[in-house]
């Protein structure tokens, strides 16, 4: 076999795995689909955020943290090997209510955050008052905010240019336009069929996001992999007024602000929608009204890569060893969960014990 692992797919999940591996010298194959993919790794709003992840199960708010935590020196060791700075921040971050009935059900996530961790996770609750002394601009119409210092942003397109480079300094094979038709297990490995020849390994990772249902289905593996669109728009660059991002408006390290956060099921349609625009821009506007004045220069729409309980899958085959698959929502924030732990759990040199928390059998699939 000409390599050790092929990943198949070069989002953000895909690559990090890719450049944990090869970083631990395996000799990686990355297939990837042409332009015409949905690429949620393009279209994302950049944060790693931990605060409100977990609260409903409690190995994610740990898994979560854990890679917030593993961010600083993933990101470090990501710009000595590339040269390449991707903007990431650790600032923390903010959550605003706009009403009691947000507060109280925020106040009540938090809290269960904490305890699922031990009280490892930090956060406060911040009045109006305080709120405005950090944020001058902030609106009457905000009632508080949740803040978490754990939190914070990266610039995720250069994240990926990263990744890919990263990729490259340690050998790893990347294959554009590759879309994978077929994919068949012999010969104790993994045949990958893609647009332009065979690429053959000793194992193959699914990690094509929103092609994880129709490859798993290639391996006997039944992937439940749902879509959710979300859309963004941005301004033209501002004066600094944003140190920290928040989960509905931030502020690039160049000045343009971001406004986001909507969430539609509307298929495999990532266009935009006026009317949905119209809406995150008034919650941005109620927030910060000067916004009002400043001019829009972009909008897009990009699909999210759910699961059912929107946490991540981390599976091995049972009936195919060898063939994995990592699916999930967050690409950005577990970025270096992926890199880290995830690619030395599937080169099988970690142990896998919070891993298995997210294995696909929490579904009740008929999974092998
Ligand atoms: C609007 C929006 C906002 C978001 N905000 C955040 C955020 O703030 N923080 C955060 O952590 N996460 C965020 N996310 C989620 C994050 O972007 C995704 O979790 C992440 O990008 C998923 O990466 P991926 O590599 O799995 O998928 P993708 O980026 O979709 O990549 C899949 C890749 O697989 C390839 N592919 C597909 N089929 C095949 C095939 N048959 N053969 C070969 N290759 C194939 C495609 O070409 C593509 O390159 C957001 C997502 C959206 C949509």
């Amino acid at each position: 076999m000409d390599y050790d692992f092929i990943v198949a797919g070069g989002g953000l999940v895909g690559s990090s795995i890719a450049y944990g591996l090869a970083r631990q010298k395996c000799r990686v194959a990355v297939l990837d689909g042409g332009d015409r993919s949905f690429r949620a790794s393009r279209g994302n709003f950049g944060l790693v955020w931990v605060q409100g992840k977990g609260w409903d199960y409690a190995p994610y708010a740990r898994w979560t943290g854990e890679a917030a935590d593993l961010w600083p020196e993933f990101a470090q060791t990501l710009c000595n090997e590339t040269g390449t700075g991707i903007d990431y921040q650790r600032s923390g971050g903010m959550h605003f209510c706009l009403d009691e009935q947000e507060w109280g059900s925020r106040v009540q996530e938090m809290e269960t955050i904490r305890q699922h961790t031990g009280g490892s996770f930090e956060y406060e609750m911040l009045d109006h008052d305080q709120l405005k002394k950090q944020i001058p601009q902030i609106s009457d119409a905000v009632l508080g905010a949740s803040y978490s210092p754990r939190d914070g942003h990266v610039n995720p397109l250069y994240l990926l240019q990263a990744l890919q480079q990263g990729m490259n300094c340690h050998g790893v094979k990347y294959f554009p336009n590759q879309n994978i038709d077929k994919i068949e297990a012999k010969q104790g490995g993994f045949f990958a069929h893609a647009s332009q020849g065979i690429v053959a390994a000793g194992a193959i990772i699914l990690c094509a996001g929103l092609g994880n249902r129709r490859l798993g289905e290639m391996l006997d593996m039944d992937i439940p992999v749902l879509v959710d669109r979300g859309q963004i728009m941005i301004t033209e660059r501002l004066q600094p007024f944003l140190d920290l991002p928040t989960l509905h408006v931030r502020q690039t390290a160049e000045g343009t602000v971001q406004i986001g956060d909507s969430h539609e099921d509307v298929g495999l349609d990532d266009g935009t929608s006026p009317s949905v625009l119209q809406k995150i821009a008034h919650r941005a506007v109620t927030m910060f009204p000067f916004l009002a004045r400043v001019k829009l220069v972009r909008a897009w729409g990009a699909l999210r890569v759910l699961t059912p309980d929107h946490k991540p899958i981390y599976q091995q085959s049972k009936t195919c060893p060898g063939a994995f698959t990592v699916t999930c929502h967050s690409g950005v924030t577990l970025a270096a969960m992926h890199a880290g732990p995830v690619a030395r759990w599937i080169a099988g040199n970690q142990d896998a014990e919070l891993i298995r928390q997210f294995g696909i059998d929490r579904f009740n699939v008929s999974q092998n």
